[in-house]
């Protein structure tokens, strides 16, 4: 048993392939081993295979991902948001994270108000529709929507009540299209 643990970059030469496989985290170039990542060398010289293990590798989105963003800008065709992570994944994310979502994917029903539905500064649990050319979210599920919103007056969190958000500062109410867990979610976890 002879194992070796050593860090690599990317397109690092670890080894030839005289000597071992080109494994997960590698790839083969004219007879020569080359790591694909920034990680941990694992040169396994029993089954003769060279594995590069990233280190606290970043998460790049793909479709169906179910995303938490930052509502950046709100416009009458489409909101403006950067993701912040992959829900329940505490990795960051790589890539493209400016992302929009489409009116007409804000909601179940028709939009005709999109300042009803999200605000500026409001965190909220989206969906990845389409990752190129541009990165592109809906909001369009029962389960989706706005996570913890911020008064448009005093930024003090609103609190839900009944099926508009309420400010306890301002004692005046405000709309969102809210997930079923607004307020009670947890984002310290995800920190
Ligand atoms: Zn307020």
């Amino acid at each position: 048993m002879n194992k070796e643990k050593k860090i690599v970059v990317p397109g690092e030469e670890i080894g030839t392939t005289e000597e071992f496989l080109a494994g997960e985290g590698t790839f083969e170039l004219k007879g020569s081993i080359i790591s694909s990542y920034f990680g941990e060398l694992n040169l396994d010289s029993e089954e003769m295979v060279a594995k590069v293990k990233p280190i606290n590798p970043l998460v790049r989105l793909k479709v169906g991902d179910v995303v938490l963003a930052h509502v950046q800008d709100v416009k009458s065709s489409m909101i403006m948001v950067n993701v912040i992570r992959v829900e329940g994944n505490p990795r960051g994310v790589t890539g493209e994270t400016s992302a929009s979502i489409h009116v007409s994917r804000i909601s179940e029903g028709y939009t005709s108000d999109v300042w009803k539905e999200f605000r500026i500064g409001d965190i909220i649990r989206a969906r990845v529709m389409q990752t190129k050319p541009s990165l592109q979210l809906s909001t369009d599920k029962p389960s989706l929507g706005v996570l913890l919103g911020f008064c448009t007056r005093c930024r003090m969190p609103l609190e839900k009540k009944d099926k508009t958000l309420f400010c306890e500062n301002c004692k005046r109410n405000e709309l969102r299209k809210t997930a079923p867990d607004y307020g009670g979610y947890q984002f310290r976890r995800y920190r």
